[in-house]
């Protein structure tokens, strides 16, 4: 239990009114209703049977608990404006802790042999220790921070009564026959989601393979929020623009350039017309949808193929491929290319967490990222139809319907605006 429940509890049973006999039997049914609405039902069981009233947070899901600040941390919380300050300290420390740590592995390669020597390698090891101790705790302070950015950004959208209420909504269900933790807004719509499902075949091996993942820690977008899933996360990655933003560029670029190579010698087309990042050019947002469907299923098509063609019993269908290939490549440096790639795919998909790239990079039915996306359905953005940083194909959340539509940072002092989905 958080510690801020403790407190409330304590605080709430001091302000009790005193046992006095007969008292609790003297409420009227209108003051129990008043009180009804004031605490909840369960405070009003406790004041009736005597019992110590219901704590704030009871019955919140302690992952769900976990964003709302504690009293303590409410009083140790930095402001926004110390925020990028601390950050600023942090990065200074940094370099000063680089700087010593460098004169006492010297120092104990070389061990001082003056007094002078000695000294000062005493007042580096203290300083080592100093720094240490100040980044642990800027690094606390900027984590209690995070969750109070998270009040910042409810309140930014304009949604009242701040973290513990909004964290009160956010709990337990289940979604296709697996757990989820959200917030009842998105609870809300992937029920909708299943009752569009549950009038189609379901598909042999289930809608879902894997595991959703749902709410996570405080400064996580829209999963901290309660307001995203993800859906088959290790079999449907998050294909980043070669930015370096998520990960290292040197990642990104070796996906982008695999699915660019397969989409030459599998698909036979210029990669920068088939422009794999470009959203499909479609008003209505469903149709897009379903477009967006259909080209990220034909980009991870073609590099599931792709991947196979390097396998000597390919040959004769890797020969018949060359023809579409502008820069004229023999099946020889073809099948180089191929190995390097699938090799930087293995590498890279491992570090990110994408289970077998050579299966391809969507395998959500058709069906399902429909039933998420359509107005008649959860009406969710599929961030692999937005691609405002990348194509994360795993993704849906409730960014194009609110009410959470841009994020606050202390630290960078940037409140981002999530787009329209
Ligand atoms: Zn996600």
């Amino acid at each position: 239990m958080p510690r801020m429940q403790r407190v409330g509890a304590q605080r709430r049973a001091r302000a009790m009114p005193p046992t006095r006999h007969g008292q609790r039997r003297d409420l009227r049914f209108a003051d129990v209703l008043r009180l009804q609405r004031m605490a909840g039902n369960a405070a009003v069981t406790g004041l009736l049977t005597g019992r110590p009233t219901v704590q704030r947070h009871q019955g919140i899901d302690p992952a769900a608990s976990a964003h709302i600040p504690t009293t303590a941390e409410q009083k140790d919380m930095p402001t926004v404006a110390e925020a990028p300050e601390l950050r600023k300290e942090y990065g200074e420390n940094k370099l000063e802790w680089v700087e010593v740590d460098k004169r006492i592995k010297e120092a104990n390669k070389t061990p001082p042999t003056t007094d002078d020597g000695k000294k000062k390698l005493e007042a580096d090891t203290k300083r080592l220790k100093e720094i240490n101790d100040r980044q642990a705790e800027i690094t606390r302070k900027l984590k209690v921070r995070v969750k109070g950015d998270e009040e910042e950004t409810l309140k930014r959208n304009g949604i009242k009564g701040g973290s513990a209420a909004w964290f009160a909504d956010v709990k337990p269900m289940t979604f296709l026959d697996r757990p989820a933790t959200v917030h009842k807004l998105l609870a809300d719509r992937l029920r909708s989601a299943e009752a569009v499902l549950k009038n189609l075949p379901k598909p042999a091996n289930g809608w879902v393979q894997e595991g959703h993942s749902t709410l996570r820690e405080p400064g996580q977008s829209l999963h901290s929020f309660g307001l995203a899933i993800d859906l088959n996360p290790a079999t449907n990655p998050f294909l980043v623009r070669a930015t370096g933003t998520y990960e290292p560029a040197a990642w990104s670029t070796a996906i982008i350039d695999a699915i660019n190579r397969a989409i030459v010698l599998v698909l036979g087309k210029d990669p920068t017309a088939f422009a794999f990042f470009t959203r499909p050019d479609e008003a209505d947002k469903d149709t897009r949808a379903e477009k967006s469907y259909d080209k990220v299923k034909e980009a991870s098509d073609a590099l599931k193929k792709y991947l196979t063609l390097a396998d000597k019993a390919k040959l004769p269908e890797l020969e018949a491929l060359l023809a579409y290939d502008p820069k004229k490549r023999t099946a020889a440096a073809w099948v180089k290319l191929i190995k390097a790639d699938k090799t930087a795919i293995k590498n890279t998909g491992a570090a990110k967490r994408w289970k077998s790239p050579q299966e391809g990079f969507l395998n959500l039915n058709k069906d399902l990222v429909k039933a998420m996306t359509a107005s008649t359905g959860a009406g969710l953005t599929w961030l692999g139809d937005d691609t405002i940083a990348g194509r994360d194909i795993m993704h849906f959340d409730v960014r194009g319907v609110g009410p959470i539509k841009g994020i606050w940072n202390s630290e960078n002092k940037t409140y981002t605006g999530l787009g329209s989905g």
